[in-house]
């Protein structure tokens, strides 16, 4: 049952019980005045018989008195008196109206005509007393027989007195007895009432007050130390109590809202700090395997439970290739060409699964009902890269949406760095290349010649090393001008540079001096690639502005390892070489000999 139905029954109660003991004391009060009349009643009766006796006897009195004195006073006081007490009937008439009874009145009656008959004797006993017979009058009225009579009224009035006494006791009795209940009845009505609106009372302060105020205490003690476990209880009386639990209940909310933004921002410090430490990891990164490495590891960190891929642009093939994944992704596959994916294409986010209906890209392929994200990483407007997440299933919306607010910084930031290293390639790839033949520059030969070397000398393969001059070049710049010069320069790079298999390397060292380092090739193979190198440039036709410029031809000096000892010496020794091949004529090869080893030694 409702409290609120508890307390007005309760207050009904209190209030029925209350009307209930007004009645039963206005009823004991009525049984007081009961009591109060009976006993008037009784001291009427007392006074009205006493008067009856006291009459009778006065009036014996004067008749006495006048028969022992014959004053006529006595006589005029006699007849005063006889006149003033009127009929039996009349006497009786107060008596019946003060409440006798007929039976009462019956007793009564005979002893009044008793009286009456009295009255008669006495007028006889005046009279004879008159006539001066004192004798005869003090003998009627001092006689036995009169004072029988006189007794026997007194008697008949004593009887009726003791009716009367008898009914009025029996009648205050009761009254009394009556009141004496009514008066019990009420002082246990009253108690109870007190009793009941005590309990109420008692009942309203522990339910209503006490309790909520206890527990509301508790709970604001709870919360005041962070516990927002602690939940209000639910009061809607309409009162301070009421009021009070809202309060608590707001206070509560309040809280609650303030730990959740705070833990939102610590999460988001937590986040953008793992973001400030990838970024600066990238910016140490000094290769792409690097940096894939740094994806690899922070990416899981900053999104939490966010499964994903990162792709990186391979030119040469024109595809999207994987570089590394993390969280096991469901979908998309391993490498797909750019138009595979909505984010590519349109150079934005795309999130196919949302409020808004979207195509999913083609990429994510058989896998259905992944929530993907794809995000673009691009530097100057093109794309190099993509990175891939899938959403954790089961987590909390409020949860993802503030994870995804870093997706796209954590793109932006691998773009950067993405787009910084391959820019350092280029930048290198430029610093080895020459720009005027594509071929890679002296500073590149450097470093391969030493590799070549180190390779050669710990597996004893054959090293081959072929110095080009193009012989009379000065000839072409003075003639035809120095871009023409620069054209033939490239004409001849070209055949180089077809001339090459995969692990040759051709460079162009200066001037119009080239080399080919052909790993693996021993001397013999080696004089018929410089043979069928030679022929080809004697086979060029170089047009400059529509003039043809004339034949071209080349010296060259040719070494191998081990023919032509260690393998550093190699470059030097097809050098003397070349040098022989010009001072023999130009336009030929010359095989170095141990002597131009040796020379270079010395
Ligand atoms: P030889 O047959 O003895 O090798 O004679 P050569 O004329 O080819 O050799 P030389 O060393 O006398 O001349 C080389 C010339 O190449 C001198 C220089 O002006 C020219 N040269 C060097 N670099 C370039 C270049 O990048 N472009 C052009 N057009 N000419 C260059
Ligand atoms: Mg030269
Ligand atoms: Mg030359």
């Amino acid at each position: 049952m409702r409290l609120s139905t508890i307390t007005n029954w309760a207050y009904g109660a209190t209030v029925a019980l209350t009307l209930a003991s007004g009645t039963v004391m206005l009823l004991a009060s009525g049984a007081e005045e009961g009591e109060r009349a009976a006993v008037e009643q009784r001291a009427n009766f007392d006074q009205l018989t006493a008067t009856l006796e006291e009459d009778v006897y006065r009036q014996t009195e004067q008749a006495r008195a006048y028969a022992i004195t014959r004053d006529p006073s006595h006589v005029i006081a006699y007849r005063r008196e006889k006149a003033a007490l009127g009929s039996v009937e009349q006497r009786m008439a107060h008596l019946r109206d003060a409440g006798a009874k007929d039976s009462e009145l019956a007793a009564l009656r005979q002893g009044l005509h008793w009286a009456d008959a009295l009255t008669e004797a006495q007028e006889t006993a005046i009279k004879a007393a008159g006539t001066n017979d004192g004798e005869t009058a003090r003998r009627i009225l001092f006689g036995d027989e009169y004072g029988r009579e006189l007794d026997r009224i007194a008697a008949q009035v004593g009887k009726f007195q003791y009716m009367l006494d008898q009914r009025t006791e029996n009648a205050v009795e009761k009254a009394t007895e009556a009141a004496r209940q009514w008066r019990f009845m009420s002082e246990i009505m009253l108690g109870a009432t007190a009793l009941l609106f005590l309990c109420v009372l008692y009942f309203i302060l522990k339910q209503r007050i006490l309790r909520p105020v206890v527990r509301l205490s508790d709970v604001v003690t709870r919360l005041a130390a962070q516990d927002f476990a602690a939940v209000p209880p639910e009061l809607p009386q309409v009162d301070e109590i009421g009021d009070m639990a809202q309060a608590v209940r707001i206070f509560r909310e309040n809280g609650l809202e303030r730990q959740r933004l705070e833990q939102e921002r610590d999460a988001d410090r937590v986040t953008r700090d793992q973001l400030s430490r990838m970024t600066q990891r990238l910016q140490g990164c000094d290769s792409i395997s690097d940096l894939v490495e740094v994806v690899r590891r922070f990416a899981p960190e900053i999104a939490p439970g966010f499964a994903g891929r990162l792709y990186i642009q391979d030119a040469r093939r024109n595809a999207m290739r994987q570089a590394c994944d993390w969280l096991s992704p469901q979908g998309s596959r391993e490498e797909f060409a750019p138009s595979a994916c909505w984010a590519l294409r349109r150079g934005q986010t795309h999130k196919p699964t949302g409020d808004l209906i979207d195509i999913p890209c083609e990429h994510l392929g058989e896998r259905s009902g992944l929530s993907t994200i794809c995000i673009p990483l691009t530097a100057q407007g093109e794309s190099i890269g993509l990175l891939y997440f899938e959403q954790p299933e089961g987590m909390a919306a409020e949860q993802i949406n503030r994870t995804e607010k870093y997706l796209e910084m954590l793109a932006e930031n691998i773009s950067l760095a993405l787009a910084n290293l391959r820019l350092r390639d280029v930048l290198r790839q430029m610093a080895m290349a020459d720009p005027l033949t594509g071929l890679a520059n002296r500073r590149r030969f450097d470093t391969v010649f030493k590799e070549q070397i180190a390779f050669a000398e710990s597996t004893m393969e054959p090293l081959a090393c072929l110095m080009v001059d193009i012989d009379h070049f000065k000839r072409f710049n003075d003639t035809h001008g120095h871009d023409a010069g620069d054209t033939v320069l490239r004409a001849v790079g070209s055949v180089l540079n077809e001339a090459l298999r995969e692990t040759d390397c051709a460079f162009r060292l200066g001037g119009e001096e080239f080399v080919l380092l052909m790993p693996g090739f021993p001397l013999e193979q080696a004089i018929e690639r410089a043979r069928q190198v030679q022929q080809k440039i004697q086979e060029l036709r170089v047009e400059h502005r529509g003039e043809e410029l004339g034949p071209i031809t080349a010296s060259f000096g040719l070494s191998a390892y081990p023919d032509h000892g260690r393998p550093e010496k190699l470059v030097l020794t097809a050098d003397a070489a070349l040098l022989r091949a010009k001072a023999q004529g130009r336009n030929q090869i010359v095989i170095a000999t141990i002597r131009d080893a040796a020379s270079h030694v010395a």
